[in-house]
């Protein structure tokens, strides 16, 4: 695989869809060298997510502040709760000067503003198996609040209506098969 052949990945589902064990695994496993975006957010770190890891957690009028220096290649208040998540040009420059294919995970309007600008971009729709079962992993990962968890399944059912608009859709059945599937789309993309 040539360094020139390196893309932008984009990987939407909604939440609760398994999109981080996804991705995580697919960072460990894939033969194609991935580099993940972190993208900044003002909402709140859930245990465990570490600043800088699994987001860079800002305060909302930093953010703003960032947004109006023009910082975010695409950002957006994602549950309409108030809480804005974006992607940083800097991450995306990172990986590309570091020859890496960039992966981000990001929601579908989020993934529609990025393919303005980078057309050739990767897109990837994951679904969970079923609305029911999304609604029993929100439900036993226990982060949400039932108003949160409610509005979550809400942009779900929207979401899943988009999948169409992506170039791939992978069920996330079981992670390892899931897995598989993408890092063969990947590989043929870099052919
Ligand atoms: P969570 O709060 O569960 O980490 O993420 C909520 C949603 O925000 C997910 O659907 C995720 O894909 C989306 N998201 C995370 N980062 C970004 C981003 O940088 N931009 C956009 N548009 N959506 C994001």
């Amino acid at each position: 695989m040539n360094a020139s052949a390196a893309k932008v990945v984009i990987i939407s589902g909604p939440s609760g869809a398994g999109k981080s064990t996804v991705v995580a695994r697919l960072l460990a496993v894939c033969p194609v060298p991935l580099r993940l975006s972190v993208s900044a957010t003002t909402r709140a770190p859930r245990p465990g997510e570490r600043d800088g890891v699994h987001y860079y957690f800002v305060a909302r009028d930093e953010f703003q502040r960032r947004r109006q220096r023009g910082e975010f290649l695409e950002c957006k208040e994602v549950f309409g709760c108030g809480d804005w998540y974006g992607t940083l040009r800097s991450e995306v420059a990172t990986g590309q000067t570091e020859g890496k294919w960039v992966l981000l995970e990001i929601d579908v309007e989020g993934a529609m503003s990025v393919l303005e600008e980078i057309p050739d971009a990767v897109t990837i729709f994951l679904h969970p198996g079923s609305l029911e079962e999304l609604a029993q992993r929100l439900t036993r990962r226990g982060t949400e609040s039932s108003q949160s968890l409610a509005r979550r399944l809400d942009v779900a059912r929207t979401e899943m209506e988009c999948a169409r608009a992506y170039q791939y859709e992978v069920i996330n059945d079981t992670v390892d098969r899931a897995v598989q599937e993408i890092c063969g789309i990947l590989q043929r993309c870099g052919e």
